[in-house]
Formats: C-alpha cells, structure tokens, sequence
C-alpha cells in the first residue's frame, strides 16, 4: 500500500550508494553503474536538490593497488580509502559532467558531526554547494577516521547528513527491494514490506534474527539509520539500485521499496544531535520510580533517583540514562537505554550525591549546585 506516503512535495532529498551498487570488487569504480546512477539522479534534480552519499572508497582503491585481500592495517586501509576516493571521484565528475552537473567532494568524520561547530560548519557547507547548483558526494573521510572519531558505515551517515540539511527524504539504494519480513534467501514465504511505520524491537528482531548482526551497510545499519531519520522527521526508503528508474518513480509516489514515514513528535535540531551526533561519554542507571517521571511525567532527573554512575564524563557531556530493571532493549542500544541527556555534573559528583535528597545535594557536595542531574530540556527519551 503506498497510503502515507506523502512525497510530492520533496525538495531536497539525500541518496546514499552501498559499494556493492558503484564498484565492482576486481575492476574497482564501475563506470558503467556509475553513469547509470547519474543519468538516475539528474532526472530527478531538474527541480530539487540532491546529496548524494557514496561508499566504494576503500574497494575501489585496493582494485587500484592490486590488493586481493582487504587489508588488514587501518594504515592500509585509509592508504586504499585516499587512492579509491580520487578514483571514485574522478568516475563521478565525467559521469555527472555529461548532465551538465558540477560535483563537489565532502569527506566527514563522526567528529565533525559530534562537534556543535563543526556540525555548523558541515551544513553550512552543503547548504552553500546546493545553492550553487552543485551535487556534494559525501563519503567517510576514511583516510584519517580510527575507530574513535568514526561513523563507521554509511547508512548512518547518510541520516546525519540527512537531519544536517533538514532534508525531505532519505533513500537508501542497496542490493535488495526493501525490508522483508524474513530472509528471502532461505524463506520463500518472506515478503517485501511497503512501510514500518515504527523501528520497534520487533522490527529489529527481525533483521538480526537474519543477518547475524555483522555486515557492515547490511539492513542492520539501516534500521538505525531509519531511526535517526525518521526521529529528525526525515522520511525515509530503501529500495534496489539495480531497479531502473527507481528513483523517479518513488518520488511520483509509487509504492517503491519500504518506506519509514517521519516521526511526528520529531525532534527539535539541538535534541538531535543529543540523541545521535554525539557518542554517550558515560552511563547513569535510575531506578524505577526516576524512570517513570522522566518518560511519563516529563520531569528533570533528579539525585535520589540515581543507583549508579560509570564513565568518567565531565558536567556538559552526554551521558546514557538506562534503567535498573528493564529487558535489553535493540541493537544499536546498549541494553535498557531508554533516554540521553547532557549531564549537570561530573561523574564523581554523581557519585557523592546519588540518591540524595534535593535537601541533601549541597551538604553532600559542599558547594551549592542545581538540583537537576539533568534538566528536561536536555533529555531526549529514545
Ligand atoms: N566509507 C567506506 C568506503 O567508501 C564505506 C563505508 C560503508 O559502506 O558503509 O569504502
């Protein structure tokens, strides 16, 4: 059913490429495929603007180099990153050239999006390549991100960039149709979902239960991906690149791929980035009577409600709220995270007055402070 599916309006959308769509694992960048995505790309940008987020990066540079197996290195890896990057560059301007379309090459890291300013930066930056009528490519910028200052795939990457430019529509082209409701593979009953209306943990079980939860750009990583999208009002697709005129044809309103639709109670753009742009730095655990002021009453965090503090943040830093008694909870959560907040105090100040009464916060502290651990405005309930 394509009801709900309110596209007609799309303005601005971002469209992210696995490596799978663009390279091919002995010959690198596919010169063939890539045509074909721009000549896909240019039908529709007559009248909106694109973003376009490529992987291939690394597979194309070991083609390059001759590299049979993956490296193993990280230094290895990011030397492949930085010669199939240009490579990969180099295909997508002579492809795009022939629409009469100018590219411009944006490399980001998960700091530039978890840094207040360089998040700025980076949509002032995008936001500036569009209105000159430019296509930005984004990719990771893979030559100088370790693990620390990762995103790490792309499909998450494409919903910052997403929520970054605010834009209408997140598609995420890959090898398959959509979600399914088992394993294609092995269940021939499995059937293509049109639209998951919500990320539930059921929904989630359903990709883990399939894919092992390891490949990397695997549907994993888009559900994720959906769950950022959509919690910044950005809907979202997954469709098959090897569909022609798959883009167009989504954006006519035909019930291509599986669509997730924008949450309603989207997030302002400073809860975002709370919820998502920045790595929790530590992890506080409430009891169960904090954690039904925080999601039903909508209150602060206060002390008393505190059972323990691990991490060693500063006051300012984002922190995980998880519950004392809860069930694991998805994936990309760590078990029983249900909230994230900026943090009021230092992790051993938490510890001096955890379970406090707010009477007791000063005596406790020997100085005085606020009450709220953290202060609603600062707390996003996942
Ligand atoms: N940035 C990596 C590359 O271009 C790919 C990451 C991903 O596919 O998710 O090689």
């Amino acid at each position: 059913m394509a009801a709900g599916r309110q596209l007609g309006s799309v303005r601005r959308l971002v469209v992210k490429v696995g490596s799978g769509l663009v390279t091919d694992a002995s010959a690198g960048a596919d010169a063939v495929r890539i045509e074909t995505l721009a000549s896909e790309i240019a039908a529709v940008r007559a009248d909106r603007e694109v973003v376009l987020v490529t992987s291939g990066a690394i597979v194309t540079g070991m083609a390059r180099l001759a590299l049979e197996k993956r490296p193993r290195s990280i230094p290895e890896k990011q030397a492949a990153a930085a010669v199939g990057q240009s490579a990969l560059m180099w295909h997508y301007e002579a492809a795009f050239k022939r629409h009469g379309i100018h590219v411009g090459q944006v490399l980001l890291t998960g700091q530039d999006i978890a840094d207040r300013t360089r998040y700025l930066n980076a949509r002032n930056t995008l936001v500036a390549l569009l209105r000159f009528g430019v296509l930005p490519i984004v990719n990771e910028n893979d030559t100088v991100a370790v693990d620390e200052i990762k995103v790490g795939d792309n499909d998450n990457l494409s919903a910052h960039v997403a929520a970054l430019i605010d834009a209408d529509l997140l598609v995420l082209l890959t090898d398959v149709a959509g979600l399914y409701s088992g394993d294609p593979a092995q269940d021939p009953t499995a059937t293509k979902l049109d639209t998951v209306e919500a990320v539930t943990d059921d929904i989630l079980r359903l990709v883990w239960s399939h894919t092992g939860g390891t490949a990397v750009g695997g549907m994993a990583t888009k559900l994720a991906a959906a769950q950022k999208a959509t919690a910044s009002g950005v809907p979202m697709i997954i469709a098959s690149g090897e569909d022609r005129g798959a883009l167009a044809r989504m954006l006519a309103g035909e019930p291509v791929g599986t669509y997730f639709p924008p949450r309603a109670d989207r997030l302002a753009a400073r809860k975002r980035w709370i919820a998502f742009a920045v790595p929790p730095q530590g992890r506080i655990t409430v009891d169960a009577g904090a954690c039904r002021a925080l999601v039903r009453d909508g209150k602060s965090l206060l002390p008393s409600g505190l059972v323990a503090v691990d991490g060693d943040f500063v006051a300012g830093d984002v922190v995980a709220v998880v519950a004392a008694e809860r069930p694991a909870a998805g994936p990309e959560r760590p078990a029983a995270e249900f909230a994230r907040g900026l943090v009021n105090f230092d992790a051993d100040e938490l510890r001096l007055i955890r379970g406090a009464k707010t009477r007791d916060i000063e005596a406790r502290l020997g100085y005085r402070s606020v009450d709220e651990v953290i202060h609603r405005d600062n707390l996003v309930i996942l």
